[in-house]
């Protein structure tokens, strides 16, 4: 199976005929492609699961729809449609027609270079500027800023990767955006391509403002997970340090004041919050030294390795027999 195609649907049931539609157009305009179709429905409560049925009925074998018990999030259903994937490249698309599936055959012959990610680019994005283009754009200068992994569009759905590098992502919260930064992290070749975008037609968007503030909660736990993930104690630890060292210099200038002026150490409001420092210090050391622990454990536990091999390249010749003493050989 070459391609898995993993759609989250949500109260889209106007939508999805069309998208079918399309979507069958376009993978058959790819000859030979051994693809399958996977529609993750969260949980709708209008006539998608009932439009889904009939749909997957009526379509060439491979095409699938699971049907989560209640809404669970994009994030989530996302998370399903790649669980039962068995495709080499899996593309993630949205239902809500925004995305078009014209884009896909663009997508695969990216892959077919070698990129192992192809992040889709709404480079016309043609949704409502000051609650969704402007804070999408600060969302994506920062997260591209903390990072390090410079995109145009994060929030787009519609992107492609190679299963390997998704392999071992757990997907939580708010999570699908991070996939590219995560995927960068393992050591994925990746491209941006501009993909078309197209106002919402049918239905509505499920999300507002409030999303700003998952998605900078979850930033901050990408980059604590991709940058220190491995060793904890370098955050936690510096962090202790550093209060450590403070506290010692408020004690030191107490010292002297007391030495120089006769000023009482104990008095001063100085000395209570030097000591208070002081323990934080050591707490969060010992904070590091746990997470330690629990690093090992998660890697262990799961035998996960700590590194990602892209390729392994051997020699097929036939190994020549070596003579390590060749000076004891006549
Ligand atoms: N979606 C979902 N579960 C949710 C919310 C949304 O599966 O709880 C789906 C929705 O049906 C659509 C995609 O996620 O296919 C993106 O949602 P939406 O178009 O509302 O987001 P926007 O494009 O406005 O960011
Ligand atoms: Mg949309």
């Amino acid at each position: 199976m070459k391609l898995s195609l993993v759609i989250p649907v949500y109260n889209e049931s106007e939508n999805l005929p069309i998208l079918h539609e399309q979507i069958l157009q376009a993978l058959g305009s790819i000859p030979g492609l051994a693809w399958e179709l996977i529609y993750v429905d969260d949980g709708s409560t209008d006539q998608s699961p009932a439009v889904l049925e009939k749909l997957v009925q009526a379509s060439p074998a491979h095409t699938v729809a699971l049907l989560l018990r209640r809404n669970f999030g994009q994030t989530a259903a996302i998370a399903a449609g790649i669980d039962h994937a068995r495709g080499e490249v899996i593309i993630l698309m949205d239902a809500d027609l925004q995305n078009d599936p014209a884009d896909i055959p663009h997508m695969l012959e990216m892959i077919d270079q070698g990129y192992d990610v192809v992040s889709g680019w709404r480079e016309n994005r043609q949704d409502a500027f000051i609650t969704r283009v402007l804070p999408s754009r600060i969302a994506n200068w920062l997260i591209s800023t903390v990072t390090g992994v410079h995109l145009h569009d994060y929030g787009c759905t519609l992107k492609a990767y190679r299963r390997e590098v998704l392999a071992g992502f757990r997907l939580y919260g708010e999570m699908h955006r991070f996939i590219p930064a995560y995927a960068h992290s393992v050591g994925a070749r990746m491209v941006e391509l501009p993909v078309r975008h197209h106002p919402r037609r049918y239905g509505k968007t499920k999300y507002g403002l409030t999303r700003t503030i998952k998605v900078l909660l979850d930033l901050i736990t990408v980059k604590f997970l991709i940058s220190y993930s491995n060793k904890p104690i370098y955050p936690f630890g510096g962090m202790g340090i550093v209060l450590i060292l403070i506290s010692m210099c408020l004690l030191l200038f107490l010292l002297v004041r007391r030495l120089l002026f006769q000023i009482s150490v104990t008095e001063s409001p100085f000395f209570s919050s030097s000591l208070m420092v002081m323990i934080l210090g050591f707490q969060s050391i010992l904070l590091g030294l746990i997470a330690e622990m629990q690093v090992r454990t998660y890697h262990e536990s799961q035998k996960k390795p700590t590194y990602t091999i892209r390729k392994r390249l051997e020699s097929t010749q036939e190994a020549d027999p070596v003579d390590v003493y060749p000076d004891r050989n006549p």
